[in-house]
């Protein structure tokens, strides 16, 4: 049994096995290659959700299971309809399984067969992830593709620590597809949540290819691939990105969880990506560093004290349509909110400007040009 999610391959680069498409999930389609900004806390970080919707229109967003089963809780979100409902966000909503951040933020954890018991970042509480109980409370939520529970370990590791490590990731995935199928089977409802296992391995070859051919058996409406950027050489997170996905199905859509340099988009999509996330564009900008066509713009710089040109001369967003770099210097200096959201409105912006390039050139057979240009 499979979920609504639907992947419709429209066109692959013949040199490099790029890919373009469309995700047909239940809040709507999405066209990929696809960047999905970050909105951990059901929040994508000074941006409305009708701006991201209307200026950005960007279709698909990013939340984090962790932070929101923490704070408010997934039953307060369930009670109050949902994760689109309680932040006014129509389109697809991909959550994470809260692994990655039991793994980054939490302490005191243990991990064991049945999951992972670690304290809360917030208060020290204590809680249990389980491959089922994540399923549960990203069914709670409304997601539209959940992710299985995974091990994210450090780098660097072992062979033999990351040998034991993915084949537990592998156990998990195959005890929460099986939880997650039986819940499809009792209670219709939940199809519209499609569900992704992740292939782990380190950075390890032989071991990412093996969590690939067996997670491939789970018959998943799509796979991610995890564990990476996580402090390796960047060659390093592409070559594994590029042995893992020959192994996948081409009919269902790949989702390399949290990479995404601006400029690693097209080698990422150039290894058969079909989906990432990244909270550097957003980030960033809060930071003062903004992303354009010729290049970063450090905002604080006394160069754009007087600057009257938009960011980016090329970009067409708001920001860049009626903001001078001296007003955003001026309100980054003076600490002020407006700063943030233009800021991030702009680079958001950049990131899906680039992913829509890449995407024509996929369509209109141009892909290998673009990758050479730049
Ligand atoms: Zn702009």
């Amino acid at each position: 049994m499979r979920s609504v999610l639907r992947f419709e391959l429209q066109a692959v680069c013949p040199v490099t096995g790029a890919r373009a498409g469309l995700l047909h999930t239940a809040h709507g389609v999405v066209e990929t290659p696809v960047f999905m900004p970050v909105g951990t806390q059901a929040a994508v970080k000074g941006i409305l959700p009708r701006i991201l919707e209307s200026d950005l229109d960007a279709k698909i967003i990013l939340a984090n299971t962790y932070h929101l089963y923490l704070r408010p809780g997934h039953e307060t979100i369930r009670r109050l309809g949902g994760l689109h409902k309680f932040m006014a966000w129509p389109r697809a909503i991909l959550t994470d399984s809260g692994g990655f951040q039991v793994f980054s933020l939490s302490r005191l954890r243990k991990i064991s067969e049945e999951g992972v018991l670690f304290r809360s970042h917030l208060d020290g509480d204590q809680h249990l992830f389980t491959p089922e109980s994540t399923i549960d409370v990203q069914i709670a939520l409304g997601s539209d593709i959940m992710m299985v529970l995974d091990e994210c370990l450090e780098y660097p590791a072992s062979h033999e620590a990351a040998r034991v490590s993915m084949e537990r990731t592998l156990r998990w995935a195959r005890t929460a597809y099986a939880h997650y199928r039986a819940r499809c089977q009792n209670e219709g409802v939940v199809e519209a949540c499609a569900c992704f296992p992740i292939v782990q391995g380190s950075m390890f070859a032989d071991l990412r290819r093996c969590c690939a051919a067996e997670l491939v058996q789970l018959d998943a409406d799509g796979y991610a691939i995890g564990g990476l950027s996580v402090g390796e050489p960047r060659a390093l997170s592409l070559e594994m990105t590029e042995v893992t996905t020959p192994i996948l199905p081409t009919d269902r859509p790949r989702y390399v969880m949290g990479v995404g340099m601006l400029e690693e988009l097209p080698e990422y999509v150039a290894r058969g990506v079909d989906m990432m996330d990244c909270v550097l564009p957003s980030r960033n900008a809060r930071n003062g560093y903004l992303f354009t066509s010729a290049g970063p713009v450090i905002i604080k710089q006394t160069q754009y004290k007087d600057d009257p040109r938009p960011v980016d001369e090329a970009c067409s967003c708001y920001t860049c349509r009626e903001f001078s770099r001296a007003y955003l210097r001026h309100l980054f200096l003076a600490g002020e909110m407006t700063y943030s959201t233009l800021a991030t409105l702009h680079n958001l912006r950049r990131y899906l400007d680039i992913m829509r390039e890449i995407r024509q050139a996929i369509l209109v057979g141009k892909f290998p040009e673009y990758l050479k240009s730049v």
